[in-house]
């Protein structure tokens, strides 16, 4: 299988397409064809690592890489995805949960793919020499997973850039507790300054070659496709007890996960419709309506992560779908606000007894103001992004209990943190490399 770029181009192998991040003409890699999967061959209520074998085989074939999918599945996708109904009336609703991985955020799946994966090139291509450096900037949840995913990992080291004073007491935790080969610093500055840091050290050509530096961020497409494994196995193991396709409502910000799940429904496998919840960082909702794509910057809100004003994954969307006349009929998407996410955690811990992150949250609420027709005989499915432990100090007061820490996130909190704090300025980042 080979890549393109979204604006066109030549066509590369997965190998370049996952080292390289994002294409020279500035478009973001798709497979060059989408394979059709056999669903056949698609193993029901299987552990998720054989799911994941299964659909990423097309898109390894031919590639150096091909013989250790297996490996890389079995290491990458080593904690599942549970689907768990939560009413299972004629308009029955699931929660996927995402959040069982070790820094309880779905990301994990992503970065831990994107990691066995770079990993098994850097061997392959045997320069032991020089390690592969992957700086990542992050708003809160990326570099977490990130850091994980790579802690240890022959060959590569982590640089993360993370906004001081920014991040959930609990996400700086996981962005500073590794050590090793994983490099924290706090920038005195937002999270923007860190992304431009990260861009400005990737156009010095020769300092990229010199560090081998290579992207992590969101847009790689080998985070992509580990997350549409969820969707398709979800789908498909529902489909197979209910005779009924799902619908999916997915808390949006820069649109990756989203994208992943139009990708599994294009794949052919049972996927209904799609519902984009976002905050109010509204350039999605406002897209669907208007017509006219008009990025801005984003505003802070409850669901960090999903404070997205000019949501990448757009254009992928754009390329797989058309543009808003098109989308329109493929998707819905609504906007949630900070009092409404407040409220929504409140009723749900009050009316079901669990606690949501504020992402899930923004999904929920989409889900309750969804009309009578939308939910009759229809299957459901909002995805849980993040376990609301990871939130405990937006969470917490709101519901006026302690969120018990799954022993994943617990286990983590026990490790020292170690980060320097430095100015929004490159150099201060080269002296470190
Ligand atoms: C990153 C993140 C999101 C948004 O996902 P995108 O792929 O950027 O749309 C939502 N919820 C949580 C908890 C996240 O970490």
């Amino acid at each position: 299988m080979k890549f393109i770029s979204t604006r066109g181009g030549n066509a590369v192998a997965l190998e370049d397409a996952i080292m390289t991040g994002t294409a020279p003409d500035g478009g973001l890699y798709i497979p060059a064809t989408l394979p059709a999967i056999n669903q056949d061959k698609v193993p029901v209520d299987a552990p998720i690592n054989e799911v994941a074998r299964v659909i990423a085989e097309p898109y390894f074939a031919g590639s150096s890489l091909q013989d250790s999918l297996e490996a890389i599945c079995d290491q990458a996708f080593n904690f599942p995805a549970p689907l768990r109904p939560i009413s299972t009336n004629s308009d029955a609703l699931s929660v996927l949960e995402l959040f069982h991985g070790p820094t309880a955020a779905f990301k994990d799946f992503g970065a831990r793919f994107l990691a066995a994966t770079m990993s098994q090139i850097i061997q392959k291509r045997g320069d032991n020499g020089s390690p592969a450096t992957i700086i990542v900037a992050t708003s809160g949840d990326t570099g977490g997973a990130v850091a994980a995913a790579f802690h240890r990992q022959p060959g590569t080291r982590v640089v993360v850039l993370f906004p001081e004073g920014r991040v959930s007491p609990r996400q700086q935790h996981q962005l500073t507790c590794w050590g090793d080969n994983i490099i924290s610093l706090a920038v005195r500055g937002e999270f923007d300054d860190c992304q431009r840091l990260v861009k400005s050290l990737f156009a010095d050509a020769e300092l990229s070659r010199a560090h081998n530096l290579c992207s992590a961020n969101s847009i790689n497409v080998g985070r992509l496709l580990p997350q549409s494994v969820y969707y398709a196995k979800s789908s498909l193991d529902y489909q197979a007890h209910h005779q009924k396709q799902s619908n999916y409502i997915v808390p949006t910000g820069n649109l990756g996960n989203a994208f992943a799940c139009a990708w599994a429904k294009q794949m052919g496998f049972p996927v209904g419709e799609l519902i984009l919840a976002t905050n109010a960082n509204r350039t999605i909702p406002d897209y669907l309506e208007s017509g006219e794509w008009q990025p801005r910057n984003s505003v802070s809100t409850l669901a960090n992560a999903m404070d997205v004003g000019n949501p990448s994954n757009m254009e992928r969307l754009r390329s797989l779908w058309g543009e808003a006349d098109q989308l329109r009929k493929k998707i819905r998407s609504f906007s949630v606000s900070d009092a409404e996410i407040s409220a929504r955690i409140v009723t749900e811990f009050k009316q079901q007894g669990i606690a949501w992150c504020p992402h899930t949250a923004t999904g929920f609420e989409v889900y309750r103001n969804l009309s009578a027709t939308d939910r009759e005989n229809a299957h459901w499915v909002i995805a849980a992004t993040a376990h609301a432990a990871k939130f405990d100090s937006i969470v917490e007061p709101l519901i006026g209990e302690t969120v018990e820490v799954p022993p994943e996130l617990e286990r983590l909190l026990e490790w020292p943190a170690k980060f320097e704090t430095i100015n929004a300025d490159t150099d201060e980042i080269i002296q470190r490399l």
